[in-house]
């Protein structure tokens, strides 16, 4: 209480209370310096116009001078869309404690933002040569950005796989495939069509080690990764892609590593060793970067969507076997339920639950 006054307004009294207690002060001070260090790196900071304008313009040069650009996208490129990322201030997890429930018409409803579409279109342009995406929502697939070209470290949530089938087979599906699943229990209750082995989906939660060749794509990832000269990292916190080693070429020298540009509102633990940061949403950025670059944004059109002509319709016998909505290339009747589970709530609900009944 006294360490909180200003040092003016303390009595002779505190003041002596302090010196007496003086290891007591210095670990309270150090914790206050490790507190308000926690806090900086969770807030959202904006560059302001002219900045963000002067930071795309270099952005652009480096995207152009570029002989293998990379992007690595979080979920900072899907919240345009109203999928919640996990820890920003609107986040899954920060909505959950705080006891509200999140609507499964938000997740359905969700398509490709504008930044999906300018990245597709930077590929198209042969400026992007690779995708790597921590995001499950399958939204960079249905941008119509080519599977080769995409590497989705964490799953797909619209796709379900027989890992019994030499090789794996694959059904795309028109709705969130993982409400019954969760970590370590990937089985979706449906069978697979060729060996009738129980489909599983190609989630990978925290704590697990994905191994399936597709969606992840880890091939992809890391040969884009070993050829690249520059990175584009966008709306990801970085705390999770850190640990991939392979795709920051950690075994070169810092000077013979890809260089970094990271756009993202929040402090990354790869902020120092980028050329440049850019506190701006990612809508914002690309947009700019689009103008900059001189390249049209064409509209996301569902009806186009390559997820329809990808997917797998279910046998007759299978239309119960889920309750999410199915994406339709029109609009249609729209249920809005409170999500249960799937990809992102079911993990952390087995977290509260325990903890709960340990209290
Ligand atoms: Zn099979």
């Amino acid at each position: 209480r006294v360490l909180k006054k200003p040092e003016a307004e303390r009595s002779e009294e505190e003041a002596a209370v302090l010196l007496l207690h003086r290891e007591t002060v210095e670990e309270l001070c150090k914790r206050q310096v490790r507190r308000n260090v926690l806090k900086r790196k969770q807030e959202e900071l904006y560059d302001d116009a002219d900045e963000l304008k002067r930071k795309v313009k270099q952005l652009a040069v480096a995207i152009e001078q570029a002989k293998h650009l990379v992007v690595y996208t979080g979920a900072g490129i899907s919240t345009a869309a109203s999928i919640p990322d996990y820890r920003g201030p609107n986040g899954v997890w920060t909505q959950l404690q705080k006891g509200r429930t999140i609507s499964l018409s938000d997740l359905s409803k969700a398509e490709p933002t504008l930044t999906h579409i300018c990245i597709r279109m930077l590929h198209k342009e042969k400026l992007v040569k690779h995708v790597v995406s921590q995001n499950c929502d399958g939204l960079h697939l249905r941008s119509g950005l080519p599977r080769h070209a995409l590497s989705e470290l964490h799953g797909n949530m619209f796709i379900e796989v027989c890992t019994s089938c030499s090789p794996v087979s694959e059904y795309v599906r028109l709705f969130d495939v993982t409400e019954r699943t969760s970590l370590h229990r990937h089985g979706t209750g449906r069978r697979c069509s060729h060996c009738s082995g129980e489909l599983k989906d190609t989630i990978v939660h925290f704590g697990e080690r994905g191994t399936l060749e597709q969606p992840l794509n880890w091939k992809g990832a890391a040969e884009a990764a070993e050829m690249a000269d520059v990175i584009l990292c966008l709306g990801s916190s970085l705390k999770v892609l850190k640990k991939y080693a392979c795709l920051w070429c950690m075994n070169r020298p810092a000077s013979k590593r890809p260089k970094l540009y990271i756009v993202n509102l929040q402090w990354t633990p790869k902020d120092d060793l980028a050329v440049l940061k850019i506190h701006g949403k990612c809508d914002d950025v690309m947009s700019l970067l689009m103008k900059e670059l001189s390249v049209q944004i064409p509209v996301y059109d569902r009806a186009e969507d390559p997820i329809f002509s990808l997917a797998t319709s279910l046998l007759l016998e299978e239309a119960n076997s889920h309750t999410r909505e199915v994406i339709a290339p029109h609009d249609g009747q729209e249920v809005s339920t409170a999500v249960q589970g799937g990809w992102f709530g079911r993990g952390y609900g087995k977290g509260r639950k325990k903890k709960k009944k340990a209290a």
